[in-house]
């Protein structure tokens, strides 16, 4: 038999409505979640929170509360898996032991939901006209029919190809976004790579590769040196206002976090991709506790979300076919990449790697990327699989 995989990709839509429409929108979601509230606390009372109990509950009463058809089965739906998930939390554990105090206000009272919290809206409640960058969507005050949007053109290709009909709608910060579920099919995975490109993680090169790729971090770290001391200035204030100005800030700073991870990852699978090669990633499983750093590096390497850079390369590259596999990052950077002495002296500083043994003289990231890369080879040759990691990611 065969089958076709998918990746699942959620792709993020920022809307443009109108103080009018964002009136409506507000309006709107405000209801669907006082609705999810009000149903969360009668299956509480009842005692029954499984989606045909709740839909024999209360399905009339929502309707009369001013949602159409799906948008109730869509609050149900948001109530009964809710629930599920607490349980699975409960028995997990993850809410504390049994009988322990977190445990017993978690189980003791009704769900609850933001005024906020993301809707999810079918395609009988939103049509998309991507030609004409506008969707049509469902709100308690009717139709809104000409609800303007704006993406990356990739994005806009992704939804018109791979759209799946379920999209939540949310705001956040004061925007307002469509996030909608594309499922897209993956390339046939290059099982005989020619080689594999390593993926060296740093500081002032936020990452280096053995292809020879050096994407800098000068611009990134100065903001962050800027973005550090406004918060602590912020946090030292306390008042309400600087609190929203921290959160509004740090949004930011992770928007464009990610619009860098997003393109640097982009530019490797890309490589890795067009020379047939894999790529290998340190495994930073623990690499919190095993750096050791001046003060201010340790505070900006902690900011940097190596982790997320490390998910969009995999993801990418599974997309495309190419092969990753995670290697022991322990000696990466004091290991020659030509002879494989390994010797703390063989790093005089934090840029130059020189050999003790060989003499052999090299940019030091440059040289990690290549020790990273021969254990890529190593680890695969060793019949470790391609290994991705299982959440669905946002682009
Ligand atoms: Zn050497």
């Amino acid at each position: 038999m065969h089958t076709v995989s998918l990746v699942k990709l959620v792709v993020r839509v920022k809307l443009l409505p109108t103080p009018e429409q964002a009136l409506a929108l507000d309006e709107t979601l405000r209801a669907c979640n006082e609705s999810a509230n009000w149903l969360a606390v009668r299956a509480f009372e009842h005692g029954r929170t499984s989606r045909a109990a709740l839909q024999a509950l209360a399905y009339a009463e929502l309707k009369a509360r001013g949602l159409s058809a799906q948008p109730a089965l869509h609050v149900l739906r948001k109530v009964a898996d809710a629930y599920t998930a607490l349980r699975a939390n409960l028995k997990a554990g993850s809410l504390g032991r049994h009988r322990s105090k977190r445990y017993g206000k978690a189980a003791a009272k009704p769900v609850a939901f933001r005024a906020d919290a993301a809707q999810p809206f079918d395609d009988r409640c939103l049509s998309w006209r991507l030609d004409d960058r506008i969707v049509s969507i469902w709100t308690t005050s009717g139709r809104m029919k000409r609800l303007a949007l704006t993406g990356q053109d990739e994005q806009l290709a992704l939804l018109t190809a791979h759209c799946q009909g379920e999209s939540d709608l949310m705001r956040q910060d004061g925007q307002w976004y469509l996030l909608a579920t594309c499922e897209i099919p993956e390339t046939t995975l290059n099982t005989a790579p020619d080689g594999f490109v390593g993926v060296d993680p740093g500081i002032v090169n936020i990452a280096t590769t053995s292809a020879g790729a050096r994407y800098s971090g000068r611009r990134l770290n100065r903001h962050r040196e800027a973005d550090r001391r406004l918060r602590s200035k912020l946090q030292k204030k306390g008042t309400k206002s600087a609190k929203r100005r921290a959160k509004r800030h740090a949004g930011r700073q992770a928007r464009r976090a990610r619009d860098i991870n997003h393109k640097i990852s982009k530019c490797i699978v890309a490589e890795a991709q067009r020379t047939s090669r894999g790529i290998a990633l340190e495994d930073l499983t623990g690499i919190r506790e095993r750096v050791r750093l001046r003060k201010p590096q340790r505070v900006m390497l902690h900011s940097w979300s190596f982790h997320q850079l490390g998910t969009f390369i995999a993801y990418k590259a599974r997309r495309a076919g190419v092969p990753v596999v995670y290697v022991d990052p322990t000696y990466t950077s004091q290991e020659c990449s030509q002879c494989h002495h390994i010797d703390r002296r063989n790093r005089p500083s934090q840029a130059v790697f020189a050999c003790q043994a060989c003499g052999f003289v090299e940019h030091a990231d440059l040289n990690s990327s290549h020790n990273i890369a021969a254990r890529g080879w190593w680890t695969w040759a060793r019949g470790a699989e391609s290994t991705v990691p299982a959440l669905t990611l946002t682009v």
